[in-house]
């Protein structure tokens, strides 16, 4: 989305032809090799290389998400996996607890609303982590076990919040809490460490077009045996978002729901190769170096002037999404200036006030997840740069040495 603030840009040389770069939160860059395994005529949807990748696609998904459990796929993006979820397991007039560190859990609480959960919202702000000393306390206070399900975003992306899933696990049973642990991954699969058994998370959702590379458009529902158990018990799901035959599949078809979604389903087996290659610990590790290299930046830029970074502390950003501030309508500027003068495209402040208000004009995000290397950050952070010394934007001083340092092995 363009946003044009009326403002004259500052005369620049037009900079922009050459290979353009999406560096916002989602969709994420799409490999080369992801979108050459896609080009190709359209696949026998019967038999042959299409169904015969399946069973191992399943389990490469699993590795990823580190399960050794279920998984289900969609044909949608992540608000169709975020349905899917709920739809298994939450009945019309069920409790729900909704943890929202940012507008990603406040939009799955209104999707379990729309399903006619009761949702109780405990929100933590725009800038700040869950808490789970407060949620103890809560869950604590729930002795009659009502809350049937506990919903936590792992990475908000409107605000770059990551949050302590297995610290949740912990509350949960500390207060000895039997609500199904339930946890957004869309931001976060494949870039932030996460370890869907071993911190005790019931159900998983996440999508393909962030940490997974792949065009948007297939989403996945990760479970255990307990929230199996807790599907089993429902008078009916919804046909469509029922996972049982998704995860057990007799037909091909049943993967899908339906019709396969083809060249998807080959671009996602081209990214797992590409994600098992490099093997999953190291791409944490990629991602955790590009986001210092990106904070180390965004503190020096943060020194002078107005630019800020939406989280001061660095144990509670995420390594995917950064969320940052200029004074309005200078986050407008500068993006509207990358984008025109070098290719560059940045993040909107989404969540952070509302479009039409003048605040709206004072946040923007950068993507830094999935396929992006150390020159990717480095050209995103030095057109940063530019466009900040070219619209004359009071900053602080040092910014690339400090990147660049991180880029080059120092921490
Ligand atoms: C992107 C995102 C979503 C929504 O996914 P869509 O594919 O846009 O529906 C939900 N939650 C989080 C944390 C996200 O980053």
């Amino acid at each position: 989305m363009q946003i044009h603030t009326g403002l004259t840009m500052a005369k620049a040389p037009v900079l922009a032809q050459g290979r353009s770069y999406l560096a916002i939160p989602g969709p994420s860059v799409i490999p080369d090799a992801v979108l050459a395994a896609m080009h190709r005529a359209a696949p026998n949807i019967y038999a042959g290389p299409l169904t015969e990748m399946m069973p191992g696609m399943m389990d490469d998904l699993r590795r990823v998400a580190r399960t050794r459990h279920h998984v289900a796929m969609y044909t949608g993006n992540g608000h169709a996996a975020w349905e899917a979820a709920l739809a298994n397991v939450i009945r019309p007039g069920d409790a729900v607890l909704v943890l929202a560190t940012g507008r990603f859990g406040i939009g799955w609480g209104e999707m379990a609303s729309g399903l006619g959960a009761e949702v109780e919202v405990m929100d933590f702000g725009r800038a700040a982590p869950m808490d789970i000393d407060r949620i103890a306390e809560r869950l604590t206070a729930d002795s009659a076990h009502r809350i049937k399900a506990v919903l936590a975003v792992h990475v908000d992306t409107s605000t770059s919040v990551r949050n302590d899933i297995a610290g949740l696990r912990a509350a949960l049973d500390a207060a000895d809490h039997p609500a199904l642990l339930m946890a957004d991954c869309i931001a976060s699969l494949g870039c932030d460490r996460f370890e869907m058994d071993d911190w005790g998370v019931d159900i998983m959702v996440t999508a393909c077009q962030k940490g997974l590379m792949v065009p948007p458009g297939v989403s996945f529902v990760f479970f255990n045996d307990r929230a199996a158990k807790v599907r089993d018990g429902m008078e009916r799901v919804s046909r469509y978002w029922d996972w049982q035959p998704r995860a057990e599949p007799e037909e091909f078809y049943q993967y899908h729901g339906g019709t396969a979604p083809t060249q998807h389903l080959f671009g996602l087996r081209c990214a797992l190769d590409m994600i098992h290659e490099e093997g999953i610990e190291a791409v944490w590790q990629r991602h955790a170096r590009l986001a210092r290299a990106v904070w180390a930046a965004c503190e020096a830029w943060s020194t002078a002037g107005s630019f800020g970074m939406n989280l001061s502390a660095r144990e509670h950003r995420s390594h995917a999404v950064t969320a940052l501030r200029l004074e309005p309508p200078n986050a407008t500027r500068l993006r509207d200036w990358v984008q025109e003068n070098l290719g560059l495209t940045l993040g909107i402040g989404l969540g952070m006030a509302a479009p039409g208000d003048p605040a709206w004009h004072g946040f923007f995000r950068l993507g830094h997840m999935g396929h992006v290397n150390g020159h990717m950050i480095m050209g995103m952070l030095g057109g940063i740069e530019a466009g900040l010394n070219a619209l004359a934007i009071d900053h602080g001083q040092g910014a690339l040495d400090a990147a660049a340092r991180v880029i080059g092995g120092a921490d």
